[in-house]
C-alpha cells in the first residue's frame, strides 16, 4: 500500500565513484533534505526541502522509475542529502525493493542511529560518510557515529571521509577512536579532496593512513572517482 510520498531531487543511472563498490553501475535515488550543513557540501541543492523542481513520489512511483533505469545494476544507491530523514517512506520503498531482490546501498552521514534502526533489516550495504569537523565546519557527532555503527553491525558497512588541507590529525585520531569503539574491522576510505589533489593532499592522506593502520584492519586511499570521470 502506497501511503507516503518522499521529496526526491533526482533518480538516475550512473557509476558509483566512492568506496568499496567504486566502479559499479547503480541507480541513484537522491533524497532532499539534510540534518547537517557542511561548508563544502557538493549536494547543496539536495539539502533544501523546499527547493523548486523537487519530485514528490510514492514508493511505487519511485520503484517504477528505478526499474526503468535498472538494466542489470549492482544496487540502488539511496543517497541525499540524508535519506534517513524520510524513514517512513524508506520502509515502504525498501519492502518493494526486497520483493524484486534489489540490493539496497544506503549512503548516509551516519548521525541518525534511531532512524537507521527502523530500516536496517532491509539494508544490504551501508556507506557511512563521516564529516570531520576540521574539514566541514560541522560539529562533531562522534557518539552518534559509534551508536550508528552498532546499529549497523552485521551489515556490509564501510566508512569514507574526505581529507582536505584543513583536516587535522586531531580529528583523525578521534575518528579512529570512534571506529575502534564501533568495530575496528570496518574498512576506512580516505578520500583526498579533488580540488586539492595537486596540492600535497595525497601526502597528507598517506600520513593519516600510516597512523590509522596501527589501529584499523583496512585503510585505503581512493579519491572520489566520479569527479575525475565527470560523472554525477
Ligand atoms: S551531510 Fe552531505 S548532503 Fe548533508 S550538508 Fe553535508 S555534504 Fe551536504
Amino acid at each position: 500500500m502506497d501511503t507516503t510520498k518522499a521529496k526526491i531531487v533526482e533518480i538516475f543511472n550512473s557509476v558509483q565513484g566512492e568506496g568499496k563498490y567504486a566502479g559499479s553501475q547503480q541507480v541513484f535515488v537522491r533524497f532532499a533534505g539534510c540534518n547537517l550543513r557542511c561548508s563544502w557540501c557538493d549536494s547543496s541543492h539536495a539539502r533544501d526541502l523546499c527547493a523548486p523542481g523537487l519530485l514528490e513520489l510514492s514508493p511505487t512511483q519511485t520503484w517504477a522509475e528505478v526499474e526503468r533505469l535498472w538494466r542489470g545494476c549492482h544496487s540502488v544507491s539511496v543517497t541525499g542529502g540524508e535519506p534517513l530523514l524520510q524513514g517512513a517512506f524508506l520502509k515502504e520503498f525498501f519492502s518493494i525493493l526486497k520483493v524484486y531482490k534489489v540490493k539496497i546501498y544506503l549512503e548516509t552521514n551516519g548521525t541518525l542511529p534511531g532512524a537507521l534502526k527502523e530500516v536496517v533489516d532491509d539494508v544490504d550495504i551501508v556507506s557511512m560518510d563521516v564529516k570531520l569537523p576540521s574539514s566541514t565546519g560541522c560539529p562533531a557527532y562522534w557518539q552518534e557515529h559509534v551508536d550508528f555503527i552498532r546499529v549497523a553491525w552485521g551489515k556490509d558497512i564501510f566508512i569514507k571521509t574526505v581529507i582536505s588541507k584543513s583536516t587535522t590529525m586531531e580529528d583523525m585520531v578521534k575518528a579512529v577512536e570512534m571506529i575502534c569503539q564501533g568495530d575496528p574491522t570496518i574498512p576506512l576510505f580516505l578520500q583526498p579532496n579533488y580540488f586539492e589533489i595537486n596540492d600535497g593532499i595525497v601526502d597528507k592522506c598517506r600520513e593519516f593512513q600510516q597512523y590509522c593502520v596501527n589501529y584499523l584492519a583496512d585503510v585505503r586511499i581512493i579519491p572520489q572517482m566520479h569527479k575525475f570521470m565527470n560523472l554525477r
